[in-house]
Formats: structure tokens, C-alpha cells, sequence
């Protein structure tokens, strides 16, 4: 039976207003790439897809659900978790909304204070809870990072019970290369050249089938 790949992709937009969001440069291209890969090697994909420009199409074994916020991105992921094999989190999650959405479109004032203030409310870490509600799924997560990348993305695995993390510099955001560092549970490490987001995406369809293979046969 094929193995079915449930990924997120593209950023979160969390809005503040009917016009106005907080949200990342997260391009899509890494989801992208990991989607095309998966399909080239027979699996069926769903992806669930934050607002980018990058258009991944439907296709035969591809569905593909379209999201907005981290929230509506974990109301997708919770629904279809298991149908998974493998979950892949690539999505540039926002870490944080507005505590609250404005109905109507916040007024500037032309005279008067000069500052605003905006509470910002931490969103669910899908991939956390993924990793924690897993039952046979092999899970894999992103670290972007512009310093200690190594020492954060280790703790990153553990503190969200990853199978693989793909260390990434924040160079990486938006880019059409990158040069990752893919670190296990079990501590190894696979430092990687620059290559193409293709070459890479191969990589980790690669090493999370090798992963659900092993697991599978245990
Ligand atoms: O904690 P950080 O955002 O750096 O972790 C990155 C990894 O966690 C990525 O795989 C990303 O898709 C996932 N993530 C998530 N939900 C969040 C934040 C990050 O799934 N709210």
C-alpha cells in the first residue's frame, strides 16, 4: 500500500483587522518541493497550505487544503493525522496572534498618541502536538535558526518527540538553495551541501521513508 505524506506548507497569516495580519517570509518553496518529491516517489500527499504565492496544484494522490491561520492549520492537521504514515511540518508557523481580531479596521489617529500597543497570544505548536499524538507516524520538523542552530534544533527534537529535524540557517527563508543539517533521534547527524530545495526535499522523503521502514518492520 503507498505510504501517505501529510505535510504543512507556506506561512500563517494571523489577522489583526479585516485588513491588516502578522504573518512571516516563508515562500512555500520547501512545502512545494517536499510535495513534488512525495508524489514522484508514488506517495499520496495531503498538504495543508498557508496563504503563499507559490500554487500547489491538485493533482492524482495530492490533496490539497487550504488555510489561513495556525489555528484553522491544526484543525486540518488534527483531522487528518490519521491517514498519515509520515508527518512532515514545514510550515513557518506564526508563533503568535493578536489576543483579539478587530471587526472593523483599526483607525489611525491623525492627532493624538503616536503609539499603539498589540497583546500577541502564543499559538499552538502543531508539530508539538503531533509529536505527542502520534501512534505510528514518523514525524520530521524544520529549525530555522541565526544562531547555536545545531544546539537549538537537538532541543527542538526532543522538546516536540521528533524522528528528524532538518537544521536550517535563517539564511534559508525565502531562498532556492539551502544547505541543512538532518539530525535524528538517535543524535547522528547528516551535514548536507549547498543544493537546491529539490535536492534537499529528496533527502527528506528519502530518510522519512527509510525511518517508516524501519519503524514498520520493528
Ligand atoms: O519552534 P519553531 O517554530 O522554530 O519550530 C519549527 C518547527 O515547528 C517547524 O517544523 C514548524 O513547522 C513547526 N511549528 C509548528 N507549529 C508552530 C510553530 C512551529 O508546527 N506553532
Amino acid at each position: 500500500m503507498a505510504i501517505t505524506i501529510l505535510i504543512t506548507s507556506g506561512p500563517t497569516r494571523e489577522y489583526i483587522d479585516p485588513v491588516r495580519f502578522i504573518s512571516n517570509a516563508s515562500s512555500g518553496k520547501m512545502g512545494k518541493a517536499l510535495v513534488d518529491e512525495a508524489l514522484k516517489q508514488k506517495c499520496n500527499v495531503i498538504v495543508v497550505k498557508g496563504p503563499s504565492d507559490i500554487d500547489i496544484p491538485k493533482r492524482k494522490n495530492c490533496k490539497v487544503i487550504n488555510v489561513i491561520s495556525a489555528k484553522e492549520m491544526l484543525a486540518a492537521v488534527k483531522q487528518k493525522l490519521k491517514f498519515a504514515d509520515i508527518f512532515i511540518g514545514a510550515s513557518a508557523v506564526s508563533d503568535y496572534r493578536p489576543i483579539e481580531r478587530s471587526k472593523t479596521k483599526i483607525k489611525k489617529t491623525v492627532i493624538g498618541n503616536d503609539t499603539i500597543t498589540l497583546t500577541l497570544v502564543k499559538n499552538p505548536d502543531i508539530i508539538r502536538y503531533v509529536g505527542f499524538h502520534k501512534e505510528k507516524q514518523v514525524v520530521v520538523g524544520f529549525a530555522l535558526e541565526s544562531k547555536n542552530l545545531l544546539s537549538y534544533a537537538k532541543t527542538k527534537l526532543k522538546e516536540k518527540n521528533l524522528d528528524m529535524i532538518v537544521a536550517n540557517d535563517a539564511s534559508t527563508i525565502s531562498s532556492n538553495k539551502s544547505a541543512p543539517t538532518l539530525i535524528f533521534k538517535n543524535g547522528s547527524m547528516k551535514k548536507m551541501k549547498l543544493m537546491s530545495k529539490e535536492k534537499v526535499a529528496k533527502e527528506i522523503i528519502n530518510e522519512s521513508i527509510g525511518i517508516y521502514k524501519t519503524i514498520k518492520t520493528r
